[in-house]
């Protein structure tokens, strides 16, 4: 792999958490962060776009993929197969862009171990109340998938003692400062300071 110069990001959350419009509203004043589009074999949810939410394959083509070895990491989440691109990964981050995954624990797993110098960040809900509700106002689900929901959220939760940084989304703003926080305090890291200051550094010390 070439040496990557952005840093790599991997967000998890129970689903109904909150991340999604977390990470959307980071990268909306955050032009040097970019966000992986996975590829699935779950169905398109009312309001998604393929290529955007996520690349939408069934389960031939993604298992044709995953022969080819073409995922950095994967994982069967509900039923439904899920997997990182590798190559679009080198690239972005090759090009110098901050790249966030947003995986499941198993798939963080996988990366933290390739790539151990990844950041990860975990966004749980204020509650377990908060949860259900916004499992249930999404509307696309039937309650029998919601309570499958709440049952794999809480699995999940439990694996928050894995990830560096754990953000509680309790009110939309804070949540996203904290998140803001986070990459702004990496992005003044020496290593990622010194590419971007590299001129002034060799001015300063001639
Ligand atoms: P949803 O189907 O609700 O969009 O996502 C379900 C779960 O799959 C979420 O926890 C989400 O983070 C996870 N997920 C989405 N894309 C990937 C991926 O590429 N790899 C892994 N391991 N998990 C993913």
């Amino acid at each position: 792999m070439n040496a990557p110069t952005g840093t790599l990001y991997i967000v998890s959350a129970p689903s109904g958490a909150g991340k999604t419009s977390l990470v959307k509203a980071l990268i909306d004043t955050q032009p040097q962060i970019r966000v992986s589009v996975s590829h699935t074999t779950r169905g398109m949810r009312p309001g998604e776009t393929d290529g955007i939410n996520y690349h939408f394959v069934d389960r031939e083509a993604f298992l044709a993929m995953l022969e080819r070895d073409e995922f950095l990491e994967h994982a069967e989440v509900f039923g439904n197969l899920y997997g990182t691109s590798q190559r679009w990964l080198e690239q972005t981050l090759g090009e110098g862009y901050d790249l966030i995954l947003e995986i499941d624990w198993q798939g963080a797993q996988q990366v933290r171990k390739l790539m151990p110098q990844a950041k990860s960040i975990f966004i749980l809900p204020p509650t377990q109340e908060a949860l259900r509700q916004r499992l249930t106002n999404r509307g696309q689900d039937s309650d029998e998938i919601i309570e499958r929901r709440m049952r794999e959220a809480v699995s999940e939760m439990s694996h928050y003692v894995e990830y560096d940084y754990l953000v509680i989304n309790d009110d939309f703003a804070h949540a996203l400062d904290d998140l803001r926080a986070i990459f702004r305090s990496n992005q003044l890291q020496q290593a990622p300071q010194q590419q971007r200051f590299g001129r002034l550094l060799a001015e300063l010390l001639a």
